[in-house]
C-alpha cells in the first residue's frame, strides 16, 4: 500500500440491487466530510458482486446521484472486477488453515454440496464505536460461518473486509444496521491480519412518525426525485448532513465548505433522527435565498412549461414574475402548480373579467364603479410611463381614502390581474407600466358598460 499511514482514507459503498434512496446520501456525504477535512481519500466503491440483483443501471443511477450532488470521489471500484483479488485471500486462508472447504450436505435440490467456511476462534470480540461506544459480542454463536459460496463467490462480509484493507480504509462510517456485522467482518479482519478500523455508526433515521423507516414510505424515496423536483444539491446535503449530527452550535444553514469545515465524527448523535420533510423544505428555501438572482432565474426557467417560455409575451413577462414565484417556493418543481393555477398567466396576457368579478364585497353598483374606475384611470394616466409602486400609490391613495379602500382598490386590482389574489394594485401598475394598465382599465370600462 502506498498511502501513509496517517491518511484518513473513507469509502461509501453502495450496493446496486435498487435506486439508491435518499437517506443513503446522508452515509456518503458524512464518509465525504471526514475525509475532505482532514484532506484525506474518499472512495466510492460499488458492492455489486450479487450477480442476480446487481444491475448496471443501478450503478449508474448512484453515479449520477454523486454527480448531481458534488461529492467528488478519488478512487472508484467495483466489486466484480476484484474476483481474483479475493479468491487470493480465500486461498491463503485455505492453506493457513483459517478456513477451509466444507462438505454440505444439500437439503434442497440445487444446493451447494461445499462452501467455504472461516475458522472461527469463538470468541468474544470488542470493539469501540466512536458513536456508541464499547460493544462486546460473543461470535461462538456464529459458529464457522461463510466467506464464499465458491472460490469465485465470495459473500458480502468477506469482500467488504478484503476492500476495506487493501484500500487502506481508516474509517468506516455507516448506518446502525451494519452493526451486527461487525464482530463477523472483525474476525476476518483479524484471519488476514488486517488492522482494524474506526468505526462510527450513524443513527437511524426514521420517519415523522418515529418508527423506521419502510421501504413503502414516501420518505426512502430515490434519490433522484428530488433531483427532479427541483430540490438544490446544497438544501439536499445540507439538510441530510443534519440527521444523526449537529454541528453543537445554532448554525442550520450551511454551505459545502462551512459543512467541510465544521463537521466530526464525535457529534455524530446515538439516538435515531427524524426525517422532517417540512425541515428539508425550509432548508432548501433558504439554500434558495442565498443563490445570486441570475442563478435563481435560470433555476427557474428549467421548471417553467412551454406554453410560458414560448409565449410571445415571455420576454417582457418574465422579469416581472420572476421573483414573485421564486418568493412563493421552497423547491423549484413547485412552480409547475402555481403556474398551472394562472398565478402568472395575467403577467402574459390581459385577464378577461366578468362584471361580478369587479364588485368589492355587496357593492354591484354599476355606475359608482365606472365612476371610480374612471377616476384611477385619470389618476394613473398622469404618471409617468414607467413608475414605481412607491409613486402610484402616492397617485392613488389619497382617492383611495375618501372614497373607500376596497372600493376603489378592489377594482383596481382585479382590473388589473383579473385575480382574487395577486400583488397589490400599485406593484401591479408598476410592473405592467403606465399604457398597460390604462389599457387594462379600460376593458374593465368596457366589460361595465
Ligand atoms: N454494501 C453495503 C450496503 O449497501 C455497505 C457495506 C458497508 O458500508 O460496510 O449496505
Amino acid at each position: 500500500m502506498t498511502s501513509t499511514p496517517n491518511k484518513i482514507v473513507t469509502r461509501f459503498a453502495p450496493s446496486p440491487t435498487g435506486k439508491f434512496h435518499v437517506g443513503g446520501i446522508r452515509t456518503a456525504l458524512y464518509n465525504y466530510l471526514f475525509a475532505r477535512k482532514l484532506g484525506g481519500k474518499f472512495i466510492l466503491r460499488s458492492e455489486d458482486t450479487d450477480p442476480v440483483r446487481s444491475k448496471k443501471e443501478y450503478e449508474d443511477y448512484f453515479l449520477e446521484l454523486f454527480d448531481w450532488l458534488s461529492l467528488d470521489y478519488d478512487e472508484f471500484y467495483r466489486q466484480s472486477e476484484r474476483t481474483a483479488l479475493y479468491r487470493s485471500y480465500i486461498e491463503r486462508l485455505i492453506a493457513e488453515d483459517k478456513a477451509y472447504i466444507s462438505k454440505e450436505e444439500p437439503k434442497e435440490e440445487g444446493q451447494r454440496s461445499e462452501v467455504i467456511r472461516l475458522r472461527n476462534p469463538g470468541k468474544i470480540v470488542t470493539f469501540n464505536d466512536i458513536v456508541l461506544g464499547d460493544i462486546s459480542v460473543d461470535t461462538t454463536d456464529l459458529g464457522d460461518f461463510v466467506i464464499a459460496r465458491e472460490l469465485d463467490s465470495p459473500v458480502y462480509h468477506f469482500t467488504v473486509v478484503i476492500d476495506d484493507f487493501e484500500m487502506g480504509v481508516t474509517h468506516i462510517i455507516r448506518g446502525q444496521e451494519h452493526v451486527s456485522n461487525t464482530p463477523r467482518q472483525i474476525l476476518i479482519q483479524e484471519a488476514i491480519g488486517a488492522p482494524r478500523p474506526i468505526y462510527a455508526h450513524a443513527s437511524v433515521i426514521l420517519n415523522n412518525e418515529r418508527a423506521k423507516l419502510s421501504k413503502r414510505d414516501p420518505l426512502v424515496r430515490p434519490a433522484l426525485e428530488y433531483r427532479d423536483e427541483g430540490y438544490l444539491p446544497m438544501g439536499m446535503l445540507n439538510f441530510m448532513s443534519l440527521l444523526g449530527w449537529n454541528p453543537g452550535t445554532e448554525q442550520e444553514i450551511f454551505t459545502k465548505d462551512e459543512l467541510i469545515q465544521a463537521f466530526s465524527l464525535e457529534r455524530l448523535q446515538k439516538p435515531g433522527a427524524i426525517f422532517n420533510p417540512d425541515k428539508l423544505e425550509w432548508v432548501n428555501k433558504e439554500h434558495i435565498k442565498r443563490m445570486s438572482r441570475e442563478s435563481q432565474e435560470a433555476e427557474l426557467m428549467k421548471y417553467l412549461p412551454e406554453s410560458v417560455t414560448g409565449h410571445p409575451n415571455f420576454e417582457k413577462a418574465f422579469p416581472l414574475f420572476s421573483h414573485q414565484l421564486i418568493e412563493r417556493i421552497s423547491h423549484f418543481g413547485e412552480v409547475k402548480a402555481l403556474v398551472e393555477a394562472g398565478e402568472i398567466d395575467f403577467y402574459l396576457d390581459r385577464p378577461k373579467i366578468s362584471k361580478e368579478q369587479l364588485f368589492w364585497k355587496s357593492e354591484n353598483n354599476i355606475q359608482k364603479i365606472t365612476e371610480r374606475l374612471t377616476k384611477v384611470r385619470e389618476l394613473i394616466s398622469q404618471l409617468d410611463a414607467e413608475t414605481s409602486p412607491e409613486t402610484a400609490k402616492s397617485a392613488l391613495w389619497q382617492y383611495a381614502e375618501d372614497e373607500g379602500r376596497g372600493q376603489v382598490l378592489w377594482p383596481t386590482r382585479v382590473a388589473l390581474s383579473g385575480k382574487e389574489k395577486s400583488p397589490d394594485p400599485f406593484t401591479l401598475i408598476a410592473q405592467l407600466g403606465r399604457d398597460e394598465a390604462i389599457a387594462r382599465i379600460d376593458e374593465a370600462l368596457a366589460t361595465l358598460a
